[in-house]
């Protein structure tokens, strides 16, 4: 009896040790989240059956100015008629960086611009305060470009939105890898899931993503691939400010690639 309790209470005090040794590996409370030391070098990662392949356009426009008005008339999926604006880029043809969203929301479809509203000027105040630059510095466009809506046949209601089927987002992709093409950055920003799902070809969610820097699986630019940079997207910082030191880090690496063509 002696014995089956001395022996009883040594596996209790190892399972009391194991116990405390994996209680220490679990963030604290408030501990800022790092980026995952142990991600692989992703450039080219396993492609989920629901991202569309990276497309090439058929019918080259001649410059940037031809391909927005390809897009105004586009009916290529649903959503060109539900639009009440498609939402072709805004900023600077000769930008270095390339921000990508996911697609036009209530206040983007009426006024013609991607990213106004509060996602607008927090990415605005983003770029002013971490990076120096305004948004006409930059070149800003989202994956779809017409409005994605749970109910299409009302644009005029808040609370519409929804993310884009991957049948629209296949429909859309050339016109985004054909403003690549005329802009040729050095760098593009995802902000949030969709996009970064979409041009990295991943599964992985943003969390899991962001931290370091990919290469865009699509040529661009013959030799030079582009840099990927993942973040957050605006949104998910003002619904969850604890992000925002995440995005801080991601933004800190985009200024020191374009200030020194260095990056992580
Ligand atoms: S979302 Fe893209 S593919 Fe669909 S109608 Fe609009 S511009 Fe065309």
């Amino acid at each position: 009896m002696k014995r089956e309790l001395a022996e009883a209470a040594r596996d209790l005090a190892a399972y009391i040790r194991n116990l405390d040794e994996n209680l220490a590996e679990l963030p604290r409370p408030g501990a800022v989240k790092t980026a995952p030391a142990a991600l692989p070098k992703a450039k080219a990662p396993p492609a989920p059956a629901e991202v569309p392949p990276p497309t090439i356009m058929t019918k080259k426009p001649a410059d940037m100015d031809a391909l927005a008005a390809q897009v105004k008339s586009c009916r290529k999926c649903g959503l060109g008629d539900s639009r009440l604006n498609a939402v072709f880029g805004v900023g600077t043809y000769k930008a270095k960086v390339v921000f990508v969203g996911e697609g036009p929301g209530f206040q983007e479809d009426h006024l013609g611009e991607p990213f106004v509203g509060r996602s607008g000027q927090l990415l605005d105040k983003i770029l002013e305060t971490v990076l120096g630059l305004k948004r006409s510095e930059v070149y800003i466009a989202n994956i779809v470009k017409c409005h994605p809506m749970k109910n299409p046949a009302d644009p005029e209601s808040h609370g519409n939105d929804r993310p884009p089927t991957p049948d629209e987002i296949a429909a859309c992709r050339p016109y985004l890898d054909e403003q690549l093409r005329f802009i040729k950055p050095a760098c593009i920003v995802t902000l949030g899931s969709v996009p970064t799902k979409v041009l990295l070809n991943t599964d992985k969610g943003i969390s899991l993503v962001r931290g370091r820097s990919y290469d865009y699986p699509v040529e661009i630019v013959p030799g030079r691939p582009i840099k990927v940079i993942p973040t957050y997207h605006p949104a998910a910082l003002l619904r969850n400010p604890n992000l925002k030191r995440d995005t801080w880090e991601d933004m800190k690496m985009l200024k020191t690639f374009l200030e020194t063509g260095k990056i992580t």
